[in-house]
């Protein structure tokens, strides 16, 4: 059986991250992804913000990944001619008992390592917006907004540079794991198996059902699977917003949000629709209850306005009512198996996250 150093199962935005980081590092590295290209799952199906880290629990690895991937892919972007935009974003205050709410929210990004919220009162903030309402907001000047392929794009090229191969249609359908790594089966149109020392599992949605299909994968370790799908309303035209809009957030979600492409257009979502199984049809009656929710930051929102637009589904750990998941990188140390890191639940914000979480795979690897 033919023997490479380290696979990498996966080419979402994560794999690809980690794919270029075990590369730099001096790493033999194949990614096997079953799809046609780099990023068709939920890594094409997202908002593209760069967010700025303010609503997680203090010292999750969300919160850190976030603030910490944030400021490495302004940099990347930057570096690399990524196209991108720190627009900024407010969080917005629509009745006395939201307004009283923008101080927590203040504080638990500081708590998080992003100090630089500021509050504007309504005035100020019509200034910025015209379109808007509110009653005052909260401005969060480093979130920002990314062409999500592009940057794909380039951290393909950054692996291929370093010496990393991916091979498409190729789905890894199960295995076994050796004392150190894994032996792999995996299908397409060659079908063949193939030996690794260290085996990353970043197959997003799937990633729970591939460690199951590993031999010698402790069961206790895997989580169950939820798929929480989002669903966006697009408008057509303009965005009538320059920056990100964000009602404050309601209990067990961000609300319903607008978000703007480089494009300048403007979607709004994603809401919450517990599914079964991966499908990604939007139900255009489900736009219904986007209109109520919009119009009270954005009266002008013209009836039939809103078109059925596109969902991505969140990868969960944790099913309806659950308490909040945190993002899972699991390495020997929890799971006890030499040569195998799993990454479970890398939803939001997997994309501004992606680079830190590669250095804490690299790290747990080396
Ligand atoms: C609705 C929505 C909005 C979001 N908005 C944002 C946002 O604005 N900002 C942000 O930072 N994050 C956002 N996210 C989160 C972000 O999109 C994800 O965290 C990120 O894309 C996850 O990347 P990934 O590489 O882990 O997974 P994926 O992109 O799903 O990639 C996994 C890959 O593995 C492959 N694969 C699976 N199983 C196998 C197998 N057995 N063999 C071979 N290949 C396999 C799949 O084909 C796929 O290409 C959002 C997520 C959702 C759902």
């Amino acid at each position: 059986m033919e023997e490479v150093d380290c696979i990498v199962v996966g080419a979402g935005v994560v794999g690809l991250a980690v794919a270029r980081d075990l590369a730099l590092a001096g790493r033999e590295v194949l990614v096997l992804e079953a799809a046609e290209g780099i990023g068709t799952e939920t890594s094409s199906r997202n908002s593209e913000v760069i967010h700025a880290g303010i609503y997680y629990p203090k010292d999750s690895l969300m919160a850190r990944a976030c603030v910490e991937g944030k400021q490495r892919l302004y940099a990347y972007c930057a570096e690399r001619g990524v196209p991108h935009a720190n627009c900024g974003k407010l969080i917005v205050a629509t009745d006395a008992e939201e307004r009283g709410k923008l101080a927590s929210i203040q504080a638990r990004a500081a708590a998080n390592g992003v100090p630089d919220l500021r509050l504007v009162e309504a005035a100020e903030a019509l200034d910025m917006e015209p379109a808007l309402n509110c009653t005052a907001a909260l401005l969060s000047p480093s979130t920002g907004i990314i062409d999500s392929h592009a940057y794909m794009l380039s951290l393909q090229g950054d692996a291929e540079n370093a010496g990393a191969t991916f091979v498409f249609h190729s789905p890894v359908l199960g295995g076994r794991l050796i004392d150190e790594g894994a032996e792999l089966e995996i299908g397409g149109a060659e079908p063949m198996s193939l030996r690794c020392r260290l085996l990353v599992n970043a197959a997003g949605l799937h990633a729970q059902r591939l460690a199951g299909q590993l031999q010698g994968m402790p069961a206790a370790h895997v989580p169950p699977t939820f798929f929480a799908k989002g669903n966006y309303f697009t408008l057509a035209g303009r965005s009538p917003f320059s920056r990100l809009i964000y009602p404050v957030p309601v209990p067990g979600g961000l609300g319903t949000h607008l978000t703007i492409d480089l494009g300048g257009q403007c979607r709004f979502g994603p809401d919450v629709e517990w599914i079964d199984s991966v499908a990604y049809e939007v139900d255009p009656r489900r736009g219904d209850g986007f209109y109520a929710a919009i119009r009270r930051y954005w009266p002008g929102l013209p009836e039939g306005a809103l078109q059925p637009g596109y969902s991505g589904i969140r990868p969960k750990t944790v099913g309806p009512g659950q308490p909040g998941q945190d993002f899972v990188i699991q390495g020997p140390a929890v799971h006890g198996r030499a040569g195998l890191i799993n990454l479970f639940g890398i939803e939001s914000p997997g994309l501004t996250a992606s680079l830190a979480l590669a250095g804490m795979v690299r790290d747990l690897a080396a």
